[in-house]
């Protein structure tokens, strides 16, 4: 193909058709288009933009470029939920046994961390013995028997987007809104599904700084992902704090297993809450939210999603009696440190971004996909804005590898927290629902 030509059409403004779209995106996977071309475009691409089909031939063509899950008939419907990433966002480990007791399949295909936001897989990999990466078919057998699966997209799920994501991630292309959506939705669709929910989180530590840009990609994400028939909605919800009250791999796994077990922080369990609610209406199950919010709640209270939690840890190689006995301890890395307020009053500020990077600098994230995460590092504890503290009051804790780290991760994280005289009006956690205009 002259895949010049659409370089020179993509850089002069011009629309591309379906068909060009399709028959790059094949090149490009079967390896006969240079990376030095691809990066051009898509530098064309995030100047000019892509309308709405071009941006649903991109995601389809990605979606195309390797295995698609098959599930076999089944009146379970098939769900996921997808966050566009944050700082202390576990929602997805609660989330999915839940799902599975509510009576959905669940087939949870998430990415690993990188830079201040946490990733889904690298939280699991801190639980001895867990398998994140288990062939296509062990994904479809897991689904049918558990319910629910958490695991990474193997080699031959979205080969293009593997691709496409490390040259924008080296271009500095990675902030245009067809592109993610291309980018997201053709792993979405690759799993099959009957209906999504996504988390598109604003905020300092979330991707889309505004609730405006958010707005945008969450109108064009539900749009587009209705249009080729998964029922879709958005929840905008706020990312200038942590959500909970950890942050790190194994710290959030922790908390993650308070929330199944009813002894989580508030802001966890609402959005757990409210992304199955959300399911419940979007699939039929429930009228509306209010009938669905219980129906959620009374399941997370019954304490079934904390056994399929385990059920599903163990159908994906964990160890149960080392994981029981890991729970067991209060932390894992070799030091930690409580960091204690210097004055008395509220909680006023609790900057996210600011945890994202003292977890990252910690070892707990990754600059690069190539580098190796430290699991047991992280901050807890965490005070949240609108709560009274006294001088001398526990802030947060630091768990980090060693002495020399955790002063500098405190000195830092004290930079974090803001203590005001009055309580602060605490900011709604769900700024906003976007859903198709019925
Ligand atoms: N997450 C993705 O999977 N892709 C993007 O482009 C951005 C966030």
């Amino acid at each position: 193909m002259n895949f010049l030509s659409l370089i020179e059409a993509k850089r002069d403004g011009q629309a591309l058709d379906g068909a060009q779209i399709k028959e790059a995106i094949s090149a490009y996977t079967a390896g006969k288009i240079l990376d030095y071309q691809m990066a051009a475009f898509l530098m064309a691409v995030y100047f000019r933009g892509l309308n709405r089909a071009e941006t649903r031939a991109l995601m389809l063509a990605m979606r195309d470029s390797g295995d698609v899950l098959r599930f076999p008939d089944d009146p379970r419907a098939l769900v996921d939920k997808h966050s566009t990433g944050g700082v202390g966002d576990k929602v997805s480990l609660p989330l999915a046994p839940l799902l599975a007791c509510l009576g959905f399949r669940v087939p949870m295909i998430s990415g690993r961390g990188l830079g201040i936001t946490g990733g889904t897989l690298d939280k699991l990999d801190s639980i001895p013995g867990f398998q994140s990466l288990p062939p296509t078919e062990f994904i479809t057998e897991i689904v049918q028997s558990v319910g629910c699966v958490i695991c990474g997209q193997t080699a031959r799920m979205v080969p293009a987007d593997k691709g496409l994501y490390a040259l924008r991630d080296a271009t500095a292309t990675v902030p245009s809104i067809p592109l993610i959506v291309a980018s997201i939705l053709s792993k979405k669709l690759a799993e099959g599904l009957n209906a999504l929910v996504l988390d598109v989180k604003f905020g300092a530590a979330a991707f889309m700084p505004t609730l405006d840009k958010a707005r945008d990609l969450a109108q064009t994400l539900v749009a587009l992902s209705n249009e080729c028939g998964v029922n879709a909605r958005a929840l905008l919800t706020n990312m200038q704090i942590p959500l909970g009250r950890a942050a790190g791999n194994w710290l959030e796994v922790k908390e993650s297993v308070l929330c199944l077990e009813g002894r989580g922080p508030d802001d966890l369990r609402d959005l757990v809450l409210a992304c199955a609610a959300h399911l419940l209406v979007q699939t039929g199950k429930a009228k509306t939210l209010d009938i669905a919010r219980p129906q959620a709640e009374d399941c997370l209270a019954s304490g079934r999603p904390r056994e399929k939690w385990d059920e599903m840890l163990a159908a994906q190689g964990a160890d149960l009696a080392a994981f029981k006995r890991k729970l067991a301890l209060d932390h894992t890395a070799p030091v930690v440190v409580e960091l204690k307020a210097q004055a008395s009053g509220f909680v006023s500020r609790c900057d996210a971004r600011i945890f994202g990077e003292i977890v990252r600098d910690l070892g707990g994230g990754r600059f690069t996909m190539e580098s190796g995460i430290n699991y047991d590092v992280g901050v807890d504890a965490i005070a949240k804005p609108g709560e009274a503290i006294h001088a001398g009051g526990l802030l947060a804790r630091v768990h980090a590898a060693d002495r020399a780290q955790v002063e500098v991760a405190c000195a830092r994280l004290r930079t974090a927290f803001g203590i005001s005289a009055q309580p602060a009006v605490a900011e709604p956690l769900i700024a906003e629902i976007i859903e198709l205009p019925k």
